[in-house]
């Protein structure tokens, strides 16, 4: 009697957990009318970002990049990439008209999390002798032209409200970092106080945000490249936009009539998004309360926490683990969205939790399958949008325009699940004549480059490269 009783409490709970997942999958429901839902949403928030000045939840801060790379760039630029956890930096070599790169080199570390959260000096500091180590092994192989200064562009991937191609102020920060002093504060000029106070004399020509410099490389490689979309440990998107579509612009219009747009769509939010009780909690939780709430749904700093937050619950109020909690799945954050993607993948259970059985495994597969996918989807709705306001999620007669966009972010890169979902969903989204004509390309770091291809466009010595 004992025994039966024990197996009874025990497919009690099984089928306890079971509800928690299954009512969790009903609401974070992403039918494709919900998806288009959310594309038209976003693209009524796309207007009034550019209307005015703070008339949206969606910034579409102005890049004052109004001129895209065109194969003609040439001499030696050095970019530097601050973003997620990692930044690089880099040096290229461009050979100018039909040569393309011909050399360069990076260097990649990760910032020390005490840097992420101290003070302005203490990152740009640790940013500025990172770089100046990298100059000083420029060799032989690099050929910086005698007497003149180098010149950088920046990478920095952040809400910044810009005021010229090579300043701009952050707005606030977002993915795990955390700095008071620095929002509101000119970060170029950060940056170069940083350089002064390490000895290193480097001009800063562009500032850029990951998006924009990802639109930049891909365009350098493609020229129907015209948005870019980042999914990585944060999520956002650039496109290139008409500059009469544009009210909130009162400068000159550019003589291209083009300005690159960044975004910043994270900090996008509508009551058409399926947020479940674990995502309004995890962001009462965050470092940034009430923003970034697409982010905090599609990017790959939150997916794993996601996934944490409903295993937990299981865990409580089912029993999933057994008796007790397992104290490890309390801590915020400790399941990656990594571990999340190999565990998806079902390969051993990484989860080092001891007693997974297979039927347990299984549910934790459906699980990451529910939050992955539920990200894909909505992330490929913000791209139809984007698709939508330019005008090319339709073909028409005899035109045979093809449009790219540039993809990046370790998410994209590396989750496979996660990327193919966004790829069908763009395509059912789009129907099977439209997707011909999209294409979505891997920009391998084309951030860093396209940053150093905007530098090369804004170089102080330009009239010396013009035939
Ligand atoms: C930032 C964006 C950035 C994106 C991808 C977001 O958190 O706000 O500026 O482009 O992450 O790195
Ligand atoms: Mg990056």
């Amino acid at each position: 009697a004992l025994v039966i009783h024990r197996k009874m409490k025990k497919s009690g709970r099984w089928v306890k957990a079971m509800e928690i997942l299954k009512e969790f999958e009903e609401k974070c429901g992403t039918p494709i009318l919900k998806l288009r839902q959310v594309a038209d949403a976003m693209i009524v928030e796309m207007h009034a970002g550019l209307a005015s000045e703070g008339g949206s939840k969606l910034k579409m801060l102005i890049s004052y990049v109004d001129n895209l790379p065109t194969g003609d760039e040439e001499g030696l630029f050095y970019a530097l990439d601050l973003g997620g956890t990692n930044f690089r930096v880099l040096r290229v070599q461009l050979g100018g008209r039909n040569r393309g790169i011909v050399n360069q080199q990076f260097e990649e570390v990760s910032i020390p999390p005490s840097r992420m959260t101290g003070t302005s000096d203490a990152l740009f500091d640790y940013v500025a002798a990172t770089l100046a180590r990298f100059v000083a092994q420029e060799g032989s192989v690099f050929k910086p032209s005698p007497g003149r200064q180098r010149e950088l562009g920046f990478t920095f991937s952040f809400p910044v409200v810009q005021s010229s191609i090579a300043s701009g102020t952050l707005l606030k920060w977002t993915k795990g970092f955390s700095i008071d002093d620095t929002v509101g504060q000119d970060v170029v000029a950060e940056l170069a106080k940083a350089m002064e106070r390490r000895g290193l004399d480097m001009r800063i020509a562009a500032l850029v945000n990951d998006t924009v410099g990802t639109l930049a490389g891909g365009r350098y490689n493609d020229n129907n490249v015209v948005a870019s979309v980042i999914l990585g440990t944060g999520s956002n998107a650039a496109y290139v936009e008409c500059a009469h579509a544009i009210p909130k612009w009162h400068g000159l219009l550019p003589k291209s009539g083009q300005m690159v747009i960044n975004m910043e769509w994270g900090n996008f939010r509508s009551s058409h998004l399926p947020l479940t009780e674990y995502d309004h909690a995890l962001d009462a939780e965050s470092l940034n309360p009430g923003e970034q709430i697409y982010e905090k749904v599609i990017s790959g700093m939150y997916l794993g926490e996601i996934v944490r937050r409903v295993l937990c619950r299981m865990a409580e109020e089912a029993a999933f683990f057994g008796g007790t909690v397992p104290p490890k799945l309390k801590e915020p954050f400790v399941l990656g969205t990594p571990v999340m993607s190999s565990m998806h993948r079902d390969t051993s259970p990484d989860l080092k939790i001891s007693n997974t059985s297979l039927k347990m495994r299984k549910a934790i597969v459906e699980l990451c399958n529910i939050v992955a996918t539920r990200g894909a989807r909505l992330s490929a709705a913000g791209v139809l949008a984007i698709l939508k306001k330019m005008g090319r999620d339709t073909v028409k007669e005899g035109e045979k325009q093809k449009t790219a966009i540039a993809m990046d972010g370790g998410l994209y890169e590396h989750y496979t699940e996660y990327c193919n979902c966004f790829k069908d969903t763009l395509n059912e989204l789009l129907g099977e004549e439209v997707s011909k004509t999209i294409m979505i390309e891997h920009s391998n770091d084309g951030s860093g480059i396209g940053a150093a291809l905007l530098a090369a466009s804004q170089s102080q010595y330009l009239e010396l490269y013009e035939p």
